[in-house]
């Protein structure tokens, strides 16, 4: 517990400072590396471990440092759908291990970096009553037992990410703070109205987040970098707490069957400096976003290039 609370500590201090760069995709990585459609793409942790982890070193060489562990979906709910519910100790666990090993084989060349592991943790994928069938208790079981799990392996902080229903994020935020001491970032995705899909806004999401103790609050994915800039800018007004951005590329369009993400990493690159200037304290990329958005990213905000 000693452990965590320094650890706590010691990033609080990082972030009063300067921006911490996050990682990028894990999804659109993975995509290239053939993960097959409607596969589960946490079972990698278990069947390709090597490619994990090389997705993981390809971003810390990049300038990342904090790397998301592949557990976005690695709830029992959500595991549910590939019938690997029983699976749900050692996907996660798993994920750990390959983010470690993914820092300690890249310490070996780069001895004075800091690197910390965030757990990723998403949606259940289901609606929350009266919407859908699922029940608050349910919700909240479901993410302390994948956040015990992850507690206990060790991660440095939590990043609960992607979601709209702010119910749902609610519920394992709860479940984050009662469960472990870790320092827990809360992200919600926003359309190009700045609302959530369920209508929430920035400013309600950062009152209602920071008040259920939420340490960081944010916006991944949705509508690109431009939109997100907007939505921080907005939880910049009525947040007293730590801030964080992942935009996705940009909308993606689909080309020649393929899918392509517009934003380049020089436009991502370009954001992260207006980021920086708002006070963003944690900046990535979500989907789209690749080790070469990362570096340009981490250039930009460590000075390293000027586009
Ligand atoms: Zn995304």
């Amino acid at each position: 517990m000693k452990e965590t609370l320094d650890i706590k500590e010691e990033i609080k201090k990082r972030l009063k400072q300067e921006p911490l760069i996050l990682d990028g995709a894990m999804g659109t990585m993975l995509l290239r590396y053939n993960l097959p459609s409607g596969a589960c793409p946490e079972e990698w942790n278990l069947s390709n471990p090597e490619i994990i982890k090389d997705i993981h070193q390809q971003y810390l060489r990049a300038g990342a440092e904090v790397i998301l562990t592949n557990t976005f979906g690695a709830n029992r709910i959500k595991l549910n759908n590939f019938q690997l519910g029983d699976s749900v100790e050692k996907i996660n666990i798993s994920a750990v291990k390959l983010a470690k090993e993914a820092i300690q084989q890249v310490l070996a060349s780069e001895k004075n970096k800091r690197f910390f592991v965030a757990a990723s943790l998403g949606p259940t994928g289901k609606l929350l009553e009266p919407y859908g069938e699922l029940k608050k208790e349910e919700v909240y079981d479901n993410y302390q037992e994948q956040i015990s799990i992850l507690d206990q392996a060790k991660v440095d902080l939590l990043i609960l990410e992607t979601f709209f229903d702010l119910e749902e994020i609610k519920l394992a935020l709860q479940a984050a703070k009662e469960n472990s001491d870790l320092m827990v970032i809360a992200s919600m995705t926003f359309t190009q109205n700045i609302k959530t899909i369920y209508g929430i806004s920035p400013e309600r999401a950062v009152k209602e987040l920071e008040a259920e103790g939420a340490d960081g609050v944010g916006a991944n994915c949705g509508a690109g970098p431009e939109v997100l800039y907007s939505v921080l800018k907005e939880m910049k007004k009525f947040s007293n707490s730590f801030l964080l951005v992942e935009p996705n590329a940009g909308m993606p369009e689909v080309i020649a069957g393929k899918i392509n993400y517009p934003a380049n990493p020089e436009t991502m690159a370009f954001y992260s400096q207006k980021f920086k200037q708002l006070g963003v304290n944690l900046i990535g990329g979500c989907c789209g976003t690749t080790p070469l958005h990362i570096k340009a990213i981490s250039d930009k905000i460590k000075n390293k290039r000027i586009f």
